[in-house]
């Protein structure tokens, strides 16, 4: 299947009110632009190299979001290039985010990582991590970075009530965060891949990051 069809199935599988990211790791520039030439602007990445590599080859009108675990050395690379991370999994990390942004001159858009998944190899905040942050004011302490939501990988399983449970705790977490009112531009939620977007999408995400179903299967081999 070409991209474009592919993406064009997507697109008339999502609501309109939930974005599509479109995860190009490890795929070539040349896939990108076919996606893009089919009017995708979104692209994701999780490897700084690469991400800033692509910005600088294709046209200035994409979006970069970067999903992957994020080193603090990398931050400074990264942040002239980026318009998004949605994995930011330490506090130690968001303090780095928020003083290279300083340093620039600019206001970062980022999204806390929610650990939901059963298996303990996946990076991110606890739930109760994360409530910690918002109920103390430590939230305060960071001007230059926007938490604009959070974002979560469920567990790679077949058992789909357990997928749903954990996009299910997330949703709610993710409310209870928004409802506290304590940063009006909490409005995304990052949750749902090629394999289980259905189910992201009916507990609630903003946001579907998919990689494979858009672009065919990776290959990790020349990595
Ligand atoms: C690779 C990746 C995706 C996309 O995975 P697919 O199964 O190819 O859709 C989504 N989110 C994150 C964080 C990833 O690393």
């Amino acid at each position: 299947m070409s991209i474009a069809v592919a993406l064009e199935i997507l697109r008339r599988e999502i609501p309109a009110n939930v974005t599509l990211l479109a995860v190009s790791k490890t795929h070539p520039v040349e896939a990108v632009r076919e996606a893009y030439v089919a009017g995708q602007r979104a692209f994701g990445e999780n490897k700084v190299q690469e991400l800033v590599n692509k910005a600088q080859t294709l046209p200035a009108d994409i979006e970069w979001h970067f999903i992957g675990h994020l080193q603090t050395n990398k931050v400074k690379t990264l942040l002239p290039f980026v318009s998004l991370i949605h994995s930011v999994d330490s506090l130690k990390l968001l303090q780095v985010i928020e003083s290279e942004s300083a340093k620039l001159g600019r206001r970062t858009r980022v999204l806390l990582q929610v650990h939901i998944a059963q298996e303990d190899t996946k990076f991110g905040f606890t739930p109760e991590e994360v409530r910690a942050f918002f109920t103390t004011s430590d939230w305060k302490a960071y001007s230059h970075v926007e938490i604009a939501g959070l974002m979560g990988m469920a567990s790679n399983t077949n058992d789909r009530e357990q997928v749903r449970r954990e996009f299910h705790s997330l949703k709610k977490l993710f409310d209870e965060v928004k409802g506290a009112g304590l940063l009006e531009y909490i409005s995304i939620l990052s949750m749902g891949m090629s394999g289980d977007y259905p189910i992201a999408i009916a507990e609630g995400s903003t946001l579907i990051r998919v990689g494979s179903r858009i672009f065919g299967a990776r290959s990790y081999t020349k990595h």
